[in-house]
């Protein structure tokens, strides 16, 4: 639990949703907008791969 790395990447267990982290912004984004299996499904509560060691605020 004394984990302090912070992930850059994320995917959606649930729909398959991609997203990478912008230090620039200060949040995650799509990487690539046109591809809609990367943006998933905009209704799924996603469910992050890498949930626990590191929560944004949103
Ligand atoms: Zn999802």
């Amino acid at each position: 639990m004394a984990e302090l790395r912070k992930p850059d990447e994320r995917e959606c267990e649930r729909c398959g949703r991609t997203e990478v982290w912008d230090d620039d912004q200060d949040t995650w984004r799509v990487p690539d907008q046109d591809d809609a299996t990367a943006i998933g499904d905009v209704h799924c509560v996603h469910e992050w791969d890498i949930d626990g060691s590191f929560r944004p605020i949103e």
